[in-house]
């Protein structure tokens, strides 16, 4: 990587995580929308590779490296030039891929659940952007690791849950799934579109409203949902248990019909 890329010196990139299951890029195209999306805001659209060249990339590398269970990383950034805020004339944008063998959570880590911490969202007001400008969130889970935790909730200054540090937030309440709305604070997630999809499939109750902080522990279920975490229950926010401190029903129902999604009844190869 030269050292004035722009994505390293100023943070001037977009990137993308996606699951590869069985050789397959999970949702690749809503993959690449997103990353369309973001690098359009950004001023770096043209370096976006067309849809049908992801798919040959990836099965090129998969080839190469035959993992079952892998994520694909693709990141883009502003490209090089000598070090100034805005170089002239700007530099091509600079993409790169790669596939990283990965073990998703098992069924009994999932059937477990994870810890959480509630922390105020210290990051910057276009968090629906995926940029590499990661810090706070890496700060974050520093601090939920030190406290015994996995993930954090993060919370506006509104008193709202915005999302996780690297995930979004879902509660159950009554039966019904529900999911802080989209926002610049909050990433649209495609593990989220698809567990939105999937309890339609199911015929759960799916709806988009404000998720108050201090209602959290009050609520039957909650769970995250990630690329790498896929959905996973949290049981315990900070010192108190949610859903009596495990996993809910609703939760474990529609984590196992992500998880068939991806590999089937099996589950990812070990
Ligand atoms: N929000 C944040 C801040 C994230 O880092 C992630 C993980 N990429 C998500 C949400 C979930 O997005 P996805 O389901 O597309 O992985």
């Amino acid at each position: 990587m030269p050292l004035e890329d722009r994505g390293l010196q100023f943070g001037e990139s977009v990137y993308e995580v996606i699951a590869v299951a069985r050789g397959d890029p999970f949702r690749l195209a809503d993959h690449v929308e997103r990353m369309r999306r973001g690098a359009s805001e950004i001023g770096l659209a043209e370096g976006v590779p067309s849809l049908s060249s992801w798919g040959s990339i990836i099965a090129d590398l998969h080839r190469h490296e035959p993992h079952p269970s892998a994520i694909l990383y693709a990141q883009i950034t502003g490209g090089t030039a000598p070090r100034s805020h805005v170089p002239k004339p700007p530099p091509r944008p600079f993409f790169f891929a790669y596939l990283r063998r990965f073990a998703f959570p098992t069924a009994d880590a999932t059937a477990h659940g994870i810890a959480a911490v509630m922390l105020a969202d210290q990051r910057w007001q276009r968090s629906d952007l995926k940029t590499v400008m990661l810090l706070p969130a890496v700060l974050a889970r520093k601090e939920a690791l030190a406290r015994g935790a996995e993930e954090v909730i993060l919370v506006g200054q509104d008193g709202f849950v915005n999302e996780g540090a690297v995930s979004n937030v879902f509660a159950v309440r009554g039966g019904a799934v529900t999911a802080p709305p989209a926002s610049t604070r909050n990433l649209a997630g495609i593990t989220g579109m698809v567990v939105e999809e999937i309890c339609r499939e199911v015929g759960l109750p799916f709806s988009v409203g404000p998720l108050a902080a201090n209602d959290l522990r009050k609520v039957d279920e909650l769970f995250v949902a990630s690329t790498t975490a896929l959905l996973m229950p949290v049981v315990r926010i900070d010192d108190f248990p949610v859903g009596g401190g495990s996993p809910g029903r609703i939760t474990l129902r529609l984590a196992q019909r992500f998880r068939d999604m991806l590999w089937g009844p099996a589950g990812p190869p070990l």
